[in-house]
């Protein structure tokens, strides 16, 4: 853990909201979840909730499965309505947008146009059409509280995003493959980026967030960390979060990453 997240304080919403929890980050990400005593409802979203067998088998009551296709509308209404029930004028605290996939890509090969509409539509336009089917639940949250101060506990946003999409940082090193992922990822910072400013008067929190490389179906089995020990660090971080964090592009230490 870097030493400005030592600093932060933990801010623990009462509400959380994880895409894509059935495996990989997302799976890691509700489990730490369950550590924070404070939070009242976690809202794991898959899209197939009878098979989410691991899922499952976390043992929490405060967990309630949900069934959310993330590139359907009708999914995301019907998720927004289920929601809204259960966390009443409390609204949402937390929105996590994680579902992500990677199609891989070779400039000397074509790529149809569906396949580059599809990375895009799950990494840039899902995220986006999430935060405005929620907006609603998030900004009743965030009217709970008075002035302009930003937290996890009031209203938050988190992108889990991907080095990848930071355009100053691209080298060479793994061009091929990652060229679209790379190129959605860029896309849904720059809306997490304008949102920040834009959308400030809201008082909800945005940020994106690097987990790192991850041994996950996406990130392989000779990735640099186990789904604990990133979401070890990435969750408690997610929580620190706070008005110096908001618009940024961060990895999983809260260390900046340039755009
Ligand atoms: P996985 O491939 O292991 O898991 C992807 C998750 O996204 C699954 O739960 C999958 O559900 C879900 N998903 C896919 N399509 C949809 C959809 N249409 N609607 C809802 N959920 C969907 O990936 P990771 O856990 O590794 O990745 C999670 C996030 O972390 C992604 O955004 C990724 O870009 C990011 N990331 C990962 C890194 C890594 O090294 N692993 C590095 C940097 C960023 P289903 O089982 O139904 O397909």
């Amino acid at each position: 853990m870097s030493e400005n997240a030592e600093l932060k304080v933990i801010h623990e919403p009462r509400s959380v909201l994880v895409t894509g929890t059935n495996r990989g980050i997302g799976l890691g990400f509700v489990k730490k979840l369950t550590e924070f005593p404070n939070i009242r409802h976690i809202f794991a979203a898959c899209r197939d909730p009878e098979n989410a067998q691991e899922l499952k088998k976390i043992a929490d009551p405060r967990i309630q499965i949900i069934q959310l296709d993330v590139t359907n509308d009708v999914s995301i209404d019907s998720a927004v309505d289920n929601i809204s029930k259960i966390v009443g004028s409390d609204g949402l605290t937390m929105l996590v947008n994680n579902a992500g996939i990677l199609i891989p890509y070779e400039f000397t090969s074509e790529v149809s146009r569906e396949k580059i509409i599809e990375q895009y539509n799950l990494n840039s336009a899902s995220p986006l059409i999430m935060i405005q089917k929620f907006l609603p639940l998030l900004e009743k949250s965030a009217n709970l509280e008075n002035g302009d101060q930003l937290s996890t506990s009031r209203a938050a946003i988190v992108n889990i995003s991907s080095t990848s999409g930071s355009i100053q940082m691209i080298d060479g090193s793994f061009n091929g493959p990652l060229v679209l992922y790379r190129m959605s990822k860029s896309a849904m910072n720059s809306f997490a980026k304008s949102f920040s400013i834009e959308m400030r008067k809201t008082n909800i929190l945005i940020a994106s967030f690097c987990p790192g490389w991850v041994q996950t179906d996406m990130g392989g089995g000779n990735a640099e960390l186990s789904v604990e020990t990133a979401c070890n660090i990435l969750v408690p971080n997610a929580l620190r979060l706070d008005a110096g964090n908001h618009g940024q592009f961060i990895d999983r230490h809260l260390k900046v990453i340039p755009h």
